[in-house]
């Protein structure tokens, strides 16, 4: 039987009766086919996110520190079935199931954050000119529909529909075709917190249908979406066809690690091999261009080239590092980008091929000798692929870590405290690390510059997307009463 969609606090067949297949990455098998959602399911569940938000509703009723226990009671169910989830999360997307049961302690620890931050939005006394009072309220933006990538499904559907709750929202949330599973099991969980109908409501199916007709909704309010620049200019332009919808934005990264040469190169060549292999280099902010001072290149290559071939690949369900990629696209789209770099110059010291002919494995793979002009060192690969580049000046890196259309994120390692600040001062991105990468906490914003997105997700920054100003202005007497 397909996994049903859920609208309403019900578990419904898609309208059209399609299903699509789910497929486990690891053996390329078909995990269980999933009701397909189309247009007319996006508007079944639009309409219940919108009744569900009438200023009448049982959830605009609900006191904030209400709505606050409710995600806590959703942060225990999903604590409570741990296993059960990071089971299911490595079965549809392949990630070693350890790394999958860690991601769900940090799905969360989002979630209770947001859960103490319900009923402490806040807003402004304003000292305006004249004889009037002024302040602010600040009021849940409406209904959001909510796109998820498939590279980390359980805590990307957290920083998505916490935020989003805590503030008085209503959600619909589309999963990634690659990973529905766990998006409908939080969503199970949800109804058994004790969520209202209609409040969060999660329909599976495919972007330029699912995705496109939540986007393209007048009755949609905000679009959140995690995923390719290249589908979140298509999101940004569906947002402002129809309506204004406010818009957040978590796109794609090449972000750069500078590594100088008064660091220890041991230490500098785990974090730099720790970001770059992190979840098969499926990772947003991934450091994937490897900037390393010319003192300690080659030493720094050695060591990252062992690192990367002692590096376990193999049945996620096992203790291993890496899992498959996440489908035959992805599989298709690294191993392209691994032949580009071959052919462009770059020296393969590391990896540089599949392994065995089941599943969508692929060695961790290293290039040194990179240049800044080749694919490898200018489009997101996203697979476990390292580029190493050489540099000689701070000035000279600064320009060539800044030289990306990207601006996600962006790291240091250094002992000098000048040169980390000067650097953490220059760089264009949303977050810059000193002597730790991809360091991402519930309580610190993260977002990109350029193209690497619009707004932030997380910390007291992440709720702010899911609030509208309302400014009241009263008039006060002019004479004494
Ligand atoms: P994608 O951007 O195509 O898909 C992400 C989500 O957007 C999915 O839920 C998808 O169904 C939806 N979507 C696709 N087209 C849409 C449309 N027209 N309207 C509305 N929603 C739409 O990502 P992908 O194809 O899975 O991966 C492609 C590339 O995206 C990767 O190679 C990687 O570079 C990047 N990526 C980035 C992230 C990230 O965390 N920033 C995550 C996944 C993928």
């Amino acid at each position: 039987m397909p996994h049903p969609i859920f609208i309403n606090n019900e578990w419904v067949d898609a309208v059209s009766k399609k299903t699509f297949p789910t497929i486990n990455p690891q053996d390329e098998t078909v995990i269980t086919q999933v009701a397909e959602g189309d247009k007319a399911d996006i508007d079944l569940a639009v309409a219940a996110a919108k009744k569900a938000f009438h200023r009448y509703s049982e959830w605009r009723k609900t006191d904030a520190s209400q709505r606050g226990r409710l995600l806590l009671k959703l942060a225990d169910l999903i604590e409570r079935d741990v296993k059960y989830l990071a089971a299911l999360e490595t079965l549809d997307c392949g990630k070693p199931v350890k790394n999958a049961e860690g991601e769900i302690y940090f799905a969360t620890s989002v979630i209770r954050y947001y859960a103490g931050k319900a009923d402490k939005i806040l807003g402004n006394t304003i000292p305006a000119d004249g004889e009037v009072l002024s302040f602010t309220l600040k009021e849940p933006v409406g209904v959001c529909g909510q796109i998820l990538p498939w590279n980390y499904p359980i805590p990307m559907i957290s920083w998505k529909i916490a935020p989003a709750l805590a503030a008085g929202c209503t959600v619909v949330v589309k999963p990634a075709e690659q990973t529905p599973l766990t998006a409908l099991a939080v969503a199970a969980l949800a109804q058994e917190a004790g969520f209202p109908p209609g409040v969060l409501n999660v329909v599976p199916g495919y972007g330029p249908t699912a995705g496109a007709a939540l986007t393209h909704h007048p009755d949609v309010d905000k679009v959140a979406f995690t995923g390719s620049t290249e589908v979140g200019r298509m999101i940004m332009s569906a947002a402002a066809a129809v309506n204004v919808k406010r818009v957040t934005l978590e796109l794609g990264g090449k972000s750069a690690l500078v590594i100088f040469n008064d660091a220890d190169v041991d230490k500098a060549a785990e974090i730099a091999h720790g970001t770059a292999f992190a979840n098969g280099g499926q990772c947003c902010v991934a450091g994937t261009r490897t900037y390393v001072q010319s003192a300690i290149y080659d030493k720094f290559v050695q060591r990252a080239t062992e690192l990367a071939q002692q590096r376990s690949v193999g049945n996620p369900y096992d203790d291993v590092d890496q899992g498959p990629q996440i489908d035959q696209d992805m599989f298709n789209k690294v191993l392209g980008y691994i032949s580009s770099g071959k052919s462009e110059g770059a020296r393969c010291v590391a990896g540089g091929d599949r392994i065995g002919d089941k599943g969508y494995f692929i060695k961790p793979t290293v290039f040194a000798d990179v240049k800044d002009d080749m694919k490898i060192a200018r489009e997101e690969i996203f697979g476990p692929v390292q580029s190493i580049l050489k540099f000689d000046t701070f000035e000279e890196v600064v320009d060539r870590a800044n030289d990306s259309n990207y601006g996600l994120g962006a790291g240091v390692i250094t002992n000098d405290i000048t040169t980390a600040l000067a650097f953490i001062k220059h760089v264009r991105a949303g977050s810059v690390w000193i002597n730790v990468f991809d360091y991402v906490t519930c309580q610190t914003p993260f977002g990109g510059f350029k193209n690497s997105g619009i707004g932030r997700e997380l910390g007291e920054e992440g709720i702010l997307q899911y609030l509208e100003n309302k400014t009241v202005t009263i008039s006060l007497p002019k004479k004494p009463i």
